[in-house]
């Protein structure tokens, strides 16, 4: 029997989630699975990895998303309804879908940020189109009606979701979690509903890590996420249950007394179609006086600055500028060249410090003379070819430094000119390196700073764990003869390469301008 997961959490819930993206679409495939889903919390963080990670090894991948959605108003922040929020899974369908779901989780971060990212039913409402819902885990609101004995009000709540998603999108969701009695609560009162309301149901397993023998370690996760240690009693924790990626196998046997629960993973899977459109350069529209084409325009631009750098009577740089400039014209890219050197200039002109350039943009002389850049490339020897090469064409990258201070100020007056829905701003993930985990798996094991610190100080810089034990003889050894020292490598070999909070992108260009 076919079966897909389709409430996942990878290590883009942070903290919460061990599984790392290439280890979990492997895993799926070993066990079988033509499809797979991803819905981490309040986050769309790992969606395009995961597409690409699923399609390079023939997993149909489904982009979905935990969502929290509060009780009431998303924009309530009072104090006292703090931690009041529902878990709902959404998966896109098609593109509207995946639209309506960036639109969710977008408004969430940015309007609804209360302990977490949260929508409310209004929001909800109004973006259903192209999603598939499902009523998530005990923390859905469903199950929470259910659980608190409200059952009229969780039938309202069914059948309000029901018409809101409309025919088809709606299930009721059940997991086996034997070792919590109120799954089985939940699910009972779901099945009962489905059957008087003739509503689908679906089977999940929460999955927050690949194989049972990680829960441990998921354990250890959970500890530093909630700053506690593992011998501390009455933590949160989710020990004792199994939320792994359960084999279909197994999900056929726990959910027999009801088929059509696993039968419908693959309805499910077979109506989710989205896809991203990857590789596809996307530029804003750049307004160009006079009607003159981007070509036209940029070769006036340097024809100036040739007089400017005072490059006029050099036959060798009016050479490179032709070649430059026909390469340019042949990939396309001069409208590229005339947004970066238009905030570059707008910037100068504003006072704002403007790096003088690096990285391969600095071989280029036309951006030299287009004042993108403040590097003469004769001078130093650089060669256009490795910013931009004919033979084999990919979006030019030009890094641009601001003065720290001021760069707000660079992304407002790129927001005014192009919209602020054609600019981004760029975050990256810290995950947890070598040294980090150490220390952070020490803690959770509670075991002593001093002992965590001597083992972390073992590992030499930009050396994996791994790499460590192969290659620090007195690591091994303390590895090998040391039981304390090998559940803490151990636990931190698991640990090593997740994701543990975002950051901005250091003192680098946060802008990325899209169609
Ligand atoms: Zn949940
Ligand atoms: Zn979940």
């Amino acid at each position: 029997m076919k079966f897909t997961h389709l409430h996942v959490h990878s290590h883009y819930s942070l903290l919460d989630g061990l599984s790392q993206i290439p280890q979990m679409v492997d895993y799926a495939k070993e066990l079988g699975m033509d499809s797979l889903a991803i819905t981490d919390h309040g986050v769309l963080y790992g969606a395009v990895e995961f597409f690409k990670e699923a399609k390079k090894k023939g997993i149909k991948p489904i982009i979905g998303c935990e969502v929290y959605v509060a009780y009431e108003k998303m924009t309530d922040m009072r104090p006292n309804v703090d931690n009041v929020r529902y878990h709902l899974i959404l998966l896109a369908k098609d593109v509207t879908g995946y639209k309506n779901l960036v639109k969710l989780v977008s408004k969430a971060q940015l309007e609804g940020y209360y302990y977490k990212p949260r929508i409310d039913e209004e929001l909800l409402f109004q973006h259903t189109e192209g999603l598939i819902c499902l009523t998530a885990c005990i923390q859905g609101k469903i199950p929470r009606q259910i659980l608190s004995n409200d059952l009229k009000g969780a039938k309202e709540t069914i059948q309000k979701y029901a018409q809101a998603f409309g025919p088809g999108n709606f299930y009721l969701e059940l997991q086996h979690h034997e070792s919590i009695p109120d799954q089985k609560i939940v699910n009972d009162a779901l099945i009962k509903f489905g059957q008087e309301l003739n509503l689908p149901l679906v089977a999940t397993n929460d999955s927050h890590y690949l194989k049972i023998t990680d829960a441990p370690a998921q354990d250890i996760l959970m500890c530093i996420n909630t700053g506690t240690t593992v011998n501390q009693e009455d933590r949160l924790t989710m020990l004792g249950e199994d939320f792994s990626l359960r084999s279909p196998e197994q999900m056929a046997e726990l959910f027999k007394h009801v088929p059509e629960a696993i039968e419908n993973t693959q309805k499910i899977a077979d109506a989710c179609n989205f896809e991203f459109i990857l590789g596809e350069t996307k530029l804003p529209k750049f307004e160009i006086p006079g009607g003159k084409t981007p070509n036209d325009y940029l070769r006036e631009l340097c024809e100036e600055g040739l007089i400017t750098r005072q490059m006029d009577k050099d036959p060798k740089a009016r050479e490179r500028m032709e070649y430059e400039l026909s390469v340019i014209n042949k990939t396309g890219f001069s409208p590229y060249f005339l947004i970066v050197q238009d905030f570059i200039n707008w910037s100068k002109k504003n006072g704002i410090v403007v790096g003088p350039g690096r990285g391969s943009a600095a071989g280029s002389l036309v951006a030299y003379l287009a004042n993108i850049t403040n590097i003469d490339p004769f001078k130093f020897n650089l060669l256009f070819e490795r910013f931009l090469n004919p033979e084999r064409i990919s979006m030019p990258d030009i890094d641009v430094d601001f003065a720290d201070i001021r760069r707000d100020e660079v992304v407002k007056y790129v927001s005014e000119k192009y919209g602020a829905d054609h600019v981004a701003q760029i975050i990256t993930f810290g995950t947890i390196a070598a040294r980090v985990s150490i220390r952070d798996v020490g803690r959770a094991l509670d075991y002593p700073y001093s002992y965590c610190d001597k083992v972390a100080k073992m590992i030499p810089p930009m050396h994996t764990l791994q790499e460590t034990i192969d290659k620090v003889q007195e690591f091994k050894a303390l590895y090998e003869s040391d039981p304390q020292a090998q559940k803490l490598i151990d636990f931190a070999l698991q640990l090593e390469g997740v994701a543990r909070h975002t950051q901005p992108m250091p003192a680098e260009s946060l802008l990325q301008l899209i169609h």
